[in-house]
């Protein structure tokens, strides 16, 4: 039976019910074992790739599969398979689609780590990364060579909030024989679904929205079934980026309150984002939901809402009133991450493609406290940074 997106969030792949308990239990247990020779060769035979079906929890256990079930389910997506953090996932995904000699586009405003990734550790084995700005579909696709087997999306990106147009991209990318893989860490599912758009791989840290407590760190990746089969068999049991049971079943738990947690960081972002933008000190804010984002029609077609992700670059560009800013918050506190239930601020210095100096860049991630109270405690520190 079709059920809408929140009947999924909460019930979808708990049929399970062991022991009548409401709630999936936690399987904290390695190894699984057999009563026959017959079963324990079938089982090692099936694999990893058959639901239900589980050896060793390296590779697949039940409480990971509710978690993962539930996630294919809310991206539209065959399959899914959690990790022990959002960065364990994206390298899988990657490393999935290349191989020596192998070439990669990404969008410049990647996160952080990701880039790093392709520009400082992959050359080692080979394979070369080529940055592109993303909003102009003909520039990422010049980029592309014969030997590219990956473009890499992330929209929006989490400083800036730049979109990618998926469908136009997907479909040139195919006609080259490369797969695309897309962050969609800011959105999650209940804003965005990337393979609607046919991205084939689609990424999440899952310490951020997912988990949505700040109390895990983990990540998660959907994709086709015959993708995943040999993800499992290669990046899962190689690299063993194993997500333990008990931080997957807290993401479960996190996640039964995702559409509403989602619904309010999107409320207080953009009352904080307009906010925001009347006043003297800020130069310009980047919020992706914002009617004047020069990419509005993207936004208006690959999403239903923003979240509670949102920058602003500061007209004053000194550290030492930067400083005076991010000290004077009380309720956003100084932190790096986002995606829980607290209000975080974090002060950047970038300079990306397009930028002629570097800034300074604040982030701000709203959190589920009271709107007021955050406006007032902005309001405050732009006062203390005078
Ligand atoms: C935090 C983050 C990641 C990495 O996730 P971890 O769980 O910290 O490994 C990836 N992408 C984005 C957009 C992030 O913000």
């Amino acid at each position: 039976m079709a059920r809408a997106f929140d009947t999924d969030l909460q019930h979808f792949a708990e049929e399970a019910h062991v022991h009548g308990a409401v709630v999936p239990p936690i399987f904290q247990n390695s190894l699984f074992v057999f009563d026959s020779l017959e079963q324990f060769q079938s089982e090692m035979e099936a694999g990893s790739t058959e639901p239900g079906r589980h050896v060793y929890s390296r590779i697949t256990n039940p409480t990971l599969e509710v978690v993962e079930r539930k996630i294919a389910r809310l991206e539209g997506a065959e399959s899914a398979k959690v990790f022990a953090s959002g960065m364990g996932a994206i390298s899988s995904a990657i490393m999935s689609c290349v191989a020596q000699g192998a070439h990669v586009v990404c969008v410049d405003t990647a996160y952080g780590p990701t880039m790093q990734f392709l520009r400082d550790y992959l050359p080692r084995f080979g394979v070369a990364t080529t940055f592109v700005e993303g909003s102009c579909v003909d520039e990422v696709m010049d980029a592309f060579r014969p030997e590219t087997t990956l473009l890499y999306l992330e929209s929006p990106s989490s400083i800036l909030f730049k979109f990618q147009d998926f469908e136009t991209l997907c479909r040139l990318a195919h006609e080259r024989g490369a797969s695309v893989a897309a962050d969609n860490s800011y959105a999650s599912p209940v804003y965005q679904n990337p393979t609607r758009f046919g991205v084939d791989l689609v990424l999440h840290s899952a310490s951020k929205y997912l988990g949505g407590h700040s109390d895990i760190v983990a990540g998660a990746l959907a994709t086709s079934r015959e993708r995943m089969s040999r993800i499992l068999r290669d990046e899962v049991a190689l690299y063993g980026a194993a997500l333990a049971p008990f931080p997957a079943w807290l993401m479960l738990r996190g996640m039964r309150t995702l559409a509403v947690r989602m619904r309010a960081h999107r409320e207080t972002g953009d009352v904080v984002a307009s906010w925001l933008s009347g006043r003297a000190e800020v130069e310009r804010v980047f919020h992706a939901s914002d009617p004047a984002h020069p990419q509005r029609d993207l936004f208006l077609k690959q999403m239903t809402g923003s979240s509670g992700l949102l920058s602003f670059l500061p007209a004053f560009q000194d550290r030492e009133r930067v400083r005076r800013f991010v000290e004077g918050l009380e309720v956003f506190q100084l932190g790096v991450s986002w995606g829980g239930f607290e209000s975080l601020v974090v002060p950047l210095q970038m300079q990306p493609i397009g930028w002629d100096e570097q800034r300074w860049v604040i982030r701000l991630h709203c959190g589920l406290e009271d709107v007021g109270d955050l406006v007032a405690d902005l309001d405050r520190a732009f006062d203390r940074a005078r």
